[in-house]
């Protein structure tokens, strides 16, 4: 036996609720991979699924947790053998499929990545989705010219777990990092890991009719969307490129116009971490492990267990997480 969080729901009431819960390995779903699992973390995408699902849930009881990390105890498949260290991201687990949030998981082979020398298992969560998708972020900015000196680079959602890991990545590579931040009592932790500037939320959440502003970034790396991409584009220089990753302020581009595009041929560039292709995933994986500085990334870090899940998914919801939480499931 072995515990996990599972989330019920109520098919009277539509309700759903969260609890560490006993289950055997005949409980799991089918897969070519068992994993024990070491460590997992709490993502925006978590706290959605923690509670009642918005959608991405399809069948309960369900396992939450779309990162895992941990030690291969059985496997079909000539990839991998017990023993062997692994970390797995995207491919809707944790959401179609049973997640991270146990001590043991069964996986399909294809989802898996061998942990990259120089990280171990809770490392590896402390990046996870957030993280890994943030180096996504990095490497097609440099793929679209971005150098160090070329100017100043945004992380918008900056104290959030895709944001910080940015943050110290691009601190690291040699950029200069001017960091969003709603939450101005953050400035310290934000300047720890490698902002240079700190910019108010409040300063990009007002929509104009300009068509363009005064040419400021020379890279950005978006969580937010919403008003605030908006704005960012129209403040962009000439042939640079932003980095979409995330929906934290809205769903929608507003008040953007097509004048960044057509008159400074700013880019934008959709990031995807979910369904990532292997060998790009192993190329952001390597360079996590060498452009991410440990000790940056050991400041970002909440520990959690299991049971703190339903309190923290809440807490990603509202904006109240800072960093990224590691969840030691045992
Ligand atoms: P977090 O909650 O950790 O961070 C989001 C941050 O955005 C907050 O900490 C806050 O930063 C800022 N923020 C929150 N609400 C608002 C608002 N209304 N207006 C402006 N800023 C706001 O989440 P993650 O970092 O894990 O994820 C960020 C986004 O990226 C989410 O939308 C998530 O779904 C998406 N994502 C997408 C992926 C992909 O594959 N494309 C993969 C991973 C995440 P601060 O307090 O500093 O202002």
């Amino acid at each position: 036996m072995f515990n996990a969080l599972v989330v019920n729901k109520d098919e009277e009431s539509g309700k759903t609720s969260a609890a560490v819960t006993q289950l055997g390995l005949d409980d799991l779903p089918h897969g070519d991979v068992t994993v024990a699992v070491e460590y997992s973390t709490v993502n925006y995408k978590d706290g959605l699924c923690i509670g009642p699902g918005a959608g991405l849930v399809r069948k309960y009881p369900h396992v939450p947790g779309i990162d895992l990390a941990g030690t291969v105890e059985e496997s079909s498949d000539d990839r991998y053998k017990p023993g062997d260290k692994v970390v797995l991201t995207g491919w809707r687990v944790g959401e179609a499929h049973w997640g991270g949030y146990t001590q043991k998981a069964r996986v399909n082979a294809d989802w898996l990545v061998p942990l990259p020398e120089g990280l171990d298992t809770r490392a590896a969560m402390a990046v996870g989705t957030a993280g890994f998708t943030a180096m996504l972020a990095v490497m097609a900015l440099e793929d679209h010219g971005l150098k160090p000196g070329h100017g100043p680079v945004l992380v918008t959602g900056a104290a959030g777990g895709v944001g910080s890991v940015a943050t110290a990545i691009l601190a690291h590579l040699g950029h200069e990092v001017a960091a969003v931040t709603g939450r101005p009592e953050q400035e310290p932790y934000l300047r720890s890991i490698g902002a240079t500037q700190i910019v108010a939320r409040e300063e990009l959440t007002e929509a104009t009719r300009k068509p363009l502003e005064s040419e400021v970034w020379a890279g950005c790396v978006d969580a937010v969307s919403g008003v605030m991409l908006g704005r960012v584009l129209k403040q962009m220089k000439y042939g640079t490129s932003v980095a979409a990753i995330g929906l934290a302020g809205g769903a929608a581009i507003e008040g953007a116009l097509i004048t960044p595009f057509i008159l400074r041929g700013v880019n934008l560039l959709g990031i995807d971490s979910v369904m990532q292709p292997y060998d790009n995933r192993l190329r952001a994986w390597t360079r996590i492990a060498n452009d991410l500085p440990m000790d940056k990334l050991e400041a970002m870090v909440q520990p959690a267990t299991l049971s703190d899940l339903p309190q923290l998914g809440a807490d990603i919801l509202n904006g109240q997480v800072k960093g990224r939480v590691v969840v030691d499931v045992n």
